[in-house]
């Protein structure tokens, strides 16, 4: 059994790199970010302040989170479509801040990891979640780079988006995952920085592998 960490800041590429390493070795890929954007979400819907604690306990006291067939689920229904929205993206920004929501999606992460090999992309993989996972890597890309391919992104799923909006929001939300006091999104000193500002996602995936059988 073993765990790979791939943590870094948004749109560097973790999660497609992340799903293709997961299927190449046959073992779970496992989003935290969109489990943060899943409690966003439903925050969100249910109409709870990010400064009600009560509402918010309550909320993930009654709030069921799964993987399957790489579709998340929330509370049994399917979001992984719903979640993907610059409005849900500062949403889970927001709300991955607060010391309730990290308790319990920390513990959630552990346990999906505690029983079978997986890759687990997100900000504090490496350094908190699994701070003895077998393999660390942290990716990142130039800021102008990583709101190209988001704009690209949203742009080919129908949505309407403009490139300089984007980069403001990731710089934002840059700034606001590394300076936030809980579990802070850092490289973990053990692990491998990848910079993929001028690698495909083929050379990236490559390079892991060949770290990993190093
Ligand atoms: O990776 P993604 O952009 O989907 O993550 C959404 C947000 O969730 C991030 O901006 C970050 O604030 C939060 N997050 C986190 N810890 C993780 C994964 C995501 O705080 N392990």
């Amino acid at each position: 059994m073993f765990r790979i960490a791939i943590d870094g800041p948004s749109g560097a590429g973790k999660s497609t790199i992340a799903r293709r390493l997961a299927s190449r070795l046959g073992i779970d890929y496992i989003d935290t970010g969109a489990m943060y954007r899943a409690v966003g979400y439903k925050m969100l819907k249910n109409g709870i302040a990010l400064d009600d604690r009560d509402g918010v306990r309550q909320l993930l006291d009654h709030t069921e989170i799964d993987f399957s067939d790489g579709k998340i689920l929330l509370d049994g229904q399917d979001v992984s479509s719903l979640i993907r929205t610059p409005e849900i993206s500062a949403q889970a920004s927001a709300c991955s801040a607060l010391g309730d929501v990290r308790v319990k999606l920390v513990e959630l992460q552990r346990n999906m990891g505690s029983k079978k090999s997986v890759v687990m992309d997100g900000r504090d993989i490496g350094t908190n979640v699994f701070p003895d996972a077998e393999y660390k890597f942290f990716i990142t890309a130039d800021a102008e780079e990583r709101a190209k391919r988001r704009y690209l992104e949203l742009k080919e799923s129908g949505q309407k988006v403009e490139l300089a909006q984007i980069l403001t929001d990731i710089r934002k939300r840059d700034h606001d995952d590394s300076t936030r006091a809980i579990n802070p999104l850092r490289k973990a000193e053990d692990a491998i920085e990848v910079d993929t500002t001028h690698m495909s996602i083929e050379e990236v995936t490559e390079f892991i592998c060949r770290e990993m059988n190093r």
